[in-house]
Parts: C-alpha cells; sequence; structure tokens
C-alpha cells in the first residue's frame, strides 16, 4: 500500500493545506476540502496512548493509515466528514497495536500442521498422540510435533525412544521439547539419521545414551539437527497456508507483528509473497540466523524494508548457549549438584565479536540469545569489543533472554547501549523447577525486571512462541504479578522484581518498536504514526491482576483497517 511520506500530519491545520495542494492535481477531491476529513475517527473511549507522558485520550482520528489527531471527542469528531467511518468505543479501553519482540514465526506456524504436545501430562500421553496420527499417515512418513516438557511430569526424567517406538514403529517421530532445545526422537528417526553408538556428539550438542552407550532418543541442541536435517519441507503453498492462518490466530490476540528470530531467505521470500498478495496485514521485524552459509552475501546485500514496513530485515539472531530447562544454558558456577556441569557455550568469543564487528560493519543490529549469566558476560564482553573496533552511537544490539545476568553484569547493559530483550511468562513457566537447578540463592536473581529498570534499560517484552502462548495478556499479567493464573504463590515469585502495568504495556508497544529503530511511526497512538490499535474489553490498566489473563480482544486494527473484529461490545455507526 503506497503511502505519502513526504510530510507529517501533525495538526489539522497542516493537512487541510497538504490536501489544498494535493487538490491541484487530484480529480476525487470534493469543492469545500472534504477530503480533509478522517476516513475513520474512534471515540468514546479510553485510550491508552502510551506517548512519553502515558496520556489517556477519548479519541483518535485516522487517515491514509495514520493517527492524524488524538484527543477528545468533541474535537476529534469534528474531523469527521460524511465519508467518515464513526466506531463508537462504548467507553472500552484501547491500546496500541501489540508486538512480540521475541517470536519464532515458522516453529509457530508450521507448529499449525505438528502435534501439539504443549500441557501433556507425562510422556504416554504423548504418545498416544502420535500412536493416533501415526494411523492416519502412511508408513515412512515423518510425525513431528512439540511443547511436551518432562519439568512438569513426574520424576522429571526425560522420555526415551521405545515408548514412540511402539506407537510409531513404521514412522520416524521428532518432537521438539516446549524450550525448543532438546528432540525426543524414535528408533526409526535414529536409523534415518545414521545416529548409532559410535556417532560422537556434534559440538554445541549432547545425544544422550544408556549405560550402554546407545543413543535413549534424547537430543540436545545441535544434536536435533541431526535428525530434524532429515524432515522434509512443507511446500511453499502449504507454507503460505499455514503462516496466513498464524497471522490470523495473532491478530485476533492484539498483535500488530513480532520480532522473528533466526530464519533465513526463504521464510522472508515467503512473507514477501504473502504481502505480494495482498493479505498480509502485519510486521514482520525479521532477523536472519547467523549460521546461514550465505551470511556474508546477506549481510553484504544490507538491510531491507519490503511491502512499506510490513517486512523489515535489518538484523542477524545468534545463539551463545542453549536454555535452563535443558541443562545447556553458560552458567558462572555448576549446576546445582552437578559438579562441574556449566552448562554449554555454542559460539566461542572470538566468533561472536567477529559477528558482531561485521553486523556493525554492514548495519545490522545484532540479537544473541543467553539464558545463563556466563553466557551474557560473554556476549557483553564480545559486543563491547566490538564496539570499540567500530565505535556505533545507535547499534541498539540486544541480548535476548537475558535470564540469568549476574549483579555486576546488569548495569553494562544500559551503559553499553545493550538491550535486555525479555520475556515475562518465562519467569512463571519456569520457577516451579528452576530452584532445583540453579539453587534458591541464584533462583531469586533470575528475570530481574526491576533491575534492568531501574539501572536505565528498557525491556522489550515477548513471549517466545511456540515456547509459551502466543497471549501478550498473559506476558502483562506475568509481568506484573511474577504469578501463574489461579494466582499462586502469594506474593509472587520474587515480586520486587515485578515491572509496573505501565512498563509492561511499553514494553508490548513503544519499547518493542524502540528495540527494532521503529519508535519513530510505530508503538504509541500518536498523530503521524501507523494507526494500529486494539480495543479490548477490560481496562487492564485498572482491573484486578486475576482478570488481565482473560481479556478479550474486541477489534484489532491494522493501519486504520479493522483486521480482526469479534463483533460484540463495539458498535460501529455508519
Ligand atoms: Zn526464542
Amino acid at each position: 500500500m503506497p503511502f505519502k511520506d513526504g510530510y507529517v500530519l501533525s495538526t489539522v491545520l497542516f493537512i487541510a493545506i497538504s490536501v489544498a495542494s494535493i487538490c491541484l492535481t487530484s480529480i476525487s477531491c470534493s469543492p469545500g476540502g472534504e477530503s480533509a476529513k478522517a476516513d475513520t475517527v474512534f471515540f468514546n473511549g479510553v485510550i491508552y496512548t502510551v506517548d512519553d507522558a502515558f496520556s489517556v485520550a477519548e479519541a483518535a482520528a485516522i487517515k491514509d493509515g495514520k493517527f492524524i489527531a488524538v484527543g477528545g471527542d468533541e474535537e476529534i469528531l469534528a474531523l469527521a466528514g460524511p465519508q467518515t467511518r464513526r466506531i463508537d468505543l462504548g467507553g472500552k479501553a484501547v491500546v496500541p497495536g501489540l508486538v512480540d519482540a521475541h517470536a519464532h514465526m515458522m516453529l509457530y506456524s508450521l507448529g499449525l500442521d505438528r502435534i501439539d504436545a504443549m500441557g501433556a501430562p507425562g510422556a504416554a500421553a504423548v504418545a498416544e498422540m502420535v500412536a493416533a496420527r501415526a494411523t492416519m499417515i502412511p508408513a515412512g512418513e515423518w510425525i513431528t510435533g512439540w511443547g511436551w516438557d518432562s519439568n512438569d511430569w513426574e520424576g522429571m526424567e526425560f522420555p526415551t525412544r521405545g515408548m514412540l517406538d511402539e506407537a510409531a514403529p513404521e514412522n520416524p517421530v521428532s518432537l521438539f521439547k516446549q524450550d525448543g532445545h532438546a528432540a525426543w526422537v524414535n528408533s526409526e528417526a535414529l536409523r534415518i539419521a545414521g545416529i548409532d553408538r559410535n556417532t560422537p556428539d556434534p559440538p554445541g550438542g549432547t545425544i544422550i545414551r544408556d549405560s550402554r552407550g546407545n543413543a535413549t532418543g534424547m537430543l540436545i541442541d545441535t544434536a536435533m539437527i541431526l535428525v530434524n536435517s532429515n524432515i522434509p519441507e512443507a511446500p511453499f503453498e502449504k507454507q503460505k497456508e499455514l503462516l496466513t492462518k498464524a497471522v490470523q490466530k495473532w491478530l485476533a490476540v492484539g498483535l500488530v507483528g513480532i520480532h522473528d528470530m533466526g530464519d533465513g531467505p526463504e521464510e522472508a521470500a515467503l512473507v514477501k509473497a504473502l504481502i505480494d498478495d495482498g493479505a498480509f496485514p502485519f510486521r514482520i521485524y525479521f532477523s536472519y540466523d547467523n549460521t546461514l552459509d550465505n551470511l556474508d552475501e546477506l549481510l553484504a546485500a544490507g538491510t531491507e524494508e519490503y511491502g512499506d514496513g510490513r517486512l523489515v530485515i535489518r538484523s542477524i539472531k545468534a545463539f551463545i548457549d542453549g536454555s535452563l530447562g535443558s541443562h545447556s544454558a553458560a552458567l558462572l558456577e555448576p549446576f546445582e549438584g552437578r559438579p562441574g556441569d556449566t552448562g554449554l557455550q555454542i559460539t566461542s568469543r572470538d566468533e561472536l565479536t567477529d559477528l558482531a564487528e561485521r553486523c556493525l560493519n554492514a548495519g545490522f543490529q545484532l540479537e544473541t540469545h543467553a539464558c545463563g549469566d556466563r553466557g551474557a558476560r560473554i556476549i557483553l564482553d564480545a559486543y563491547e569489543e566490538a564496539l570499540s573496533r567500530v565505535p556505533t552511537p545507535d547499534h541498539r544490539f540486544r541480548i535476548e533472554h537475558a535470564q540469568m545476568v549476574d549483579a555486576d553484569d546488569i548495569p553494562r547493559f544500559a551503559q553499553l547501549g545493550v538491550i535486555p530483550s525479555m520475556q515475562p511468562t518465562h519467569c512463571t513457566s519456569d520457577n516451579p523447577w528452576v530452584i532445583e537447578l540453579v539453587g534458591a540463592e541464584r533462583a531469586a536473581g533470575l528475570y530481574a525486571w526491576r533491575s534492568m529498570l531501574d539501572a536505565g534499560s528498557y525491556i522489550p517484552c515477548g513471549s517466545d512462541f511456540p515456547v509459551e502462548s502466543i497471549n501478550p495478556m498473559l506476558g502483562i499479567y506475568a509481568a506484573i504479578t511474577r504469578q501463574h493464573e489461579d494466582g499462586t504463590p502469594e506474593g509472587g515469585y520474587n515480586p520486587e522484581q515485578r515491572m509496573t502495568r505501565e512498563e509492561v504495556l511499553r514494553g508490548f508497544t513503544i519499547w518493542a518498536a524502540k528495540a527494532a529503530f521503529q519508535e519513530d511511526r510505530l508503538g504509541s497512538i500518536e498523530p503521524g504514526k501507523r494507526a494500529d490499535l486494539v480495543v479490548l474489553d477490560r481496562d487492564i490498566m485498572k482491573v484486578p491482576p486475576l482478570e488481565i489473563p482473560g481479556t478479550k480482544v474486541l477489534m484489532t486494527i491494522f493501519e486504520g483497517d479493522v483486521v480482526y473484529n469479534s463483533e460484540p461490545g463495539v458498535t460501529e455507526e455508519q
């Protein structure tokens, strides 16, 4: 959709002047400057603009996909002409379009076609799902899935291949753990991958073995690639269909964009194809995976903006370590009860420094995953060194997750201008088992949002979906309570690290925009910005916290168009 970037629509007067000059060449202008009127006005609402002052307005006017005025009902309704669409908000709360600052576009969308083992109460329940799928497909066809989490199961033991062999003897099976750092596979999958007792662990990964040295069917981190590289990709048209379905689900929870973590040129091409089809009311802030063979070529090709900003490619995603839950986070001190086990480091400091330097030289942002405190420190050191070689004032390099950061390293984020990109729901999902992994003392310092904010950082918030739910309301709730949805534990996990409602709303809007260099056009309801907003069925800034997870999105508006409408509650006039 073309738009006129040449002028800033900040006052009505200015619009009138602009329109007057456009009218000289336009045949669609009616006498009297009718086209100066808004395309749409929303009024009678409680609009959290998320501007600097966090001001609240009653109404907003939209023209050509952007906000042209925000303020009181009377003033805004005056901008409505006979052709203007008027939407009465009926006193409902409105927030800017939400953005998930850390998500996995393809894992989620392709996952819509996979076995969903999220919340499965045990390995047997997952095996049952696999057995059911096996009866529906021909022998030899892959069965894939994700979402199981042995940390929630009795004994917390990793399952083994035997159960899957029984469920699907003639189909290869590969099932991702919820955190994406382990895969549970069957014997047929191991056979296809050529994994036997003589196969060495790949760098950065582990093939879990029994006492006789045979693979148990559990592959950790890079070892998953040995199996998963054999799974055929879904055809392009199927991928388009699934991504389209995914976008509808995202819009329905109030998301208008995501920061996609680590994909490749094929995935970028997929998004471009949907944009070209004219059916993509969504924004992907895209990062290339740093392990792509042609990374140098991609860096040399430079950053890219496609489809009026619906796809922006200006970031590289890297990993320093794995996850706490899979014992693969890089820690300064060993895991509890595992002397000498300080986790896995996937990338060396020198490699990361070199990558950071290449990113700076090419004008790309770098987003590096770190769950452990050693991981975060190595990244900060590497970024610092690269920045000393290639001084770049506005680099906005990020650390993804930053779940465990040594107290000495927290102020270094703001000092170096490194952004902690964090996912509030990880705190509540991990807390029940994380104490066992790192001990109570270290667990108390995890997910240190308050410390980060007080040290001068801002936190773009995300979910890491499909690791967690796509619903940002759950993230908002977790951030302000550090409690499960049933209100436990009382007071929350380390409540001194909570965010305020205002902070977490910034985290899912303007701070997410800022972490993507987009705060000039996205992230708040202010004149000149893209007209993205979400109408909610309750006021999340005021209702008791326990009511936040149940919040329903009534409408999602993307650049002035209603792209999701749940119908009741909001009346539209005209
Ligand atoms: Zn992730």
